[in-house]
């Protein structure tokens, strides 16, 4: 339930609006924007005379919710929400790049790669410790030492982290990851969304699912929100169809439709969408001129010799090729409202 209130309305019968919502186990946000202030309830809204809260002298209108997704629906908070990454905002105008290694397999690979992206321009370093990998026989991630790597190749450039966890038990070893990314494989694990919604407040990076449809997706960020966390970062990194010459198929159309629809950042990953590192660019700069806040991209110092996904990862040399393409792109992207 929305309910908008009148411009000046008075603080203290603001307040006592708020107390009353909350002894009717009814959870307010208020969300104060240039235009206009709404208070969005979630909980027991059902039980709320809706008339009684119409009637105050505050209250201009009151909307009830009818999509399933309350605190990632726009409608609950008008304005873009701007997710901050240890200084470095993704949203509301705000756009990252993310870019490393599917996984990370050595010191001096993860170094050389951060430094590399770095220099291109990447604001954020991406690589995986904990690999969700189809066959149990490929290379599974270096885990906590993985994790260590990341660390230090932190120390050395400045840049955050973002790296996927897998179960709950290793979130005390995420302590100094500044993103954790929820892999799209993992997207309706409940639980696991649950538990990073309740015991963190770090940037949660949620990948669409490879069949999940805009909505599974958004109920997946709800999950995230409803257990406390509001910071949530959509990506979109291709979907399963009949196609077979790529990954995945790129549904970039989901940019604009998720600006629409939620108010949370909406970020692409080019390289699981296709697969194919030289398709990377191209879906990256469609993604950029579609508004997309952000690109993750896969960046290998030796693609052939990957232990993980060579065959889509960009050389540093692409990436920055891309990266010059992509900025000079940025001020021709649609906006919401266009
Ligand atoms: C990844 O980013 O390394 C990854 C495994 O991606 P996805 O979950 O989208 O397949
Ligand atoms: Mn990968």
């Amino acid at each position: 339930m929305i309910i908008t209130l009148k411009k000046n309305a008075d603080k203290k019968q603001v307040d006592c609006l708020l107390g009353w919502l909350r002894d009717h186990k009814v959870t307010p946000h208020v969300s104060a924007g240039e235009s206009e202030t709404i208070i969005g309830c979630v909980g027991d809204v059902a039980r709320l005379d809706i008339g009684l809260v119409q009637a105050l002298s505050v209250v201009e209108t009151v909307q009830r919710i009818q999509e399933p997704y309350k605190e990632a629906n726009r409608k609950f908070h008008p304005e873009d929400s701007v997710v901050n990454c240890s200084g470095f905002k993704v949203g509301g105008g705000n756009f990252q790049v993310i870019a490393g290694p599917c996984s990370v397999e050595s010191e001096e690979q993860v170094i050389a790669i951060a430094k590399a992206v770095k220099a291109a321009g990447a604001t954020m370093l991406r690589g995986g410790a904990f690999k969700p990998r189809t066959s149990p026989y490929s290379f599974q991630g270096l885990g906590k030492r993985g994790l260590e790597i990341l660390l230090q190749a932190k120390r050395e450039t400045g840049l955050p982290i973002v790296t996927e966890l897998m179960r709950i038990e290793h979130l005390e070893l995420f302590n100094d990851v500044d993103v954790i990314q929820i892999g799209a494989r993992n997207m309706q694990n409940f639980d696991l969304l649950k538990e990073v919604g309740a015991h963190s407040k770090k940037p949660v990076l949620l990948k669409r699912g490879m069949s999940a449809t805009l909505q599974e997706l958004l109920m997946s960020a709800e999950y995230v929100m409803a257990s406390g966390n509001p910071n949530v970062i959509l990506c979109e990194r291709g979907i399963r169809t009949y196609e077979t010459a790529t990954r995945n198929t790129i549904d970039l159309t989901v940019v604009p439709i998720l600006h629409r629809l939620t108010h949370l950042p909406v970020i692409v990953d080019p390289s699981h969408a296709t697969g194919v590192a030289r398709l990377v660019e191209p879906c990256a700069m469609g993604a950029v001129v579609m508004g997309a806040d952000g690109l993750i991209i896969e960046v290998h110092n030796d693609p052939p010799h990957a232990l993980c996904d060579g065959a889509q990862s960009q050389t540093p040399e692409m990436f920055a090729e891309t990266m010059s393409r992509v900025n000079a792109l940025r001020p021709l992207a649609y906006k919401l409202g266009e």
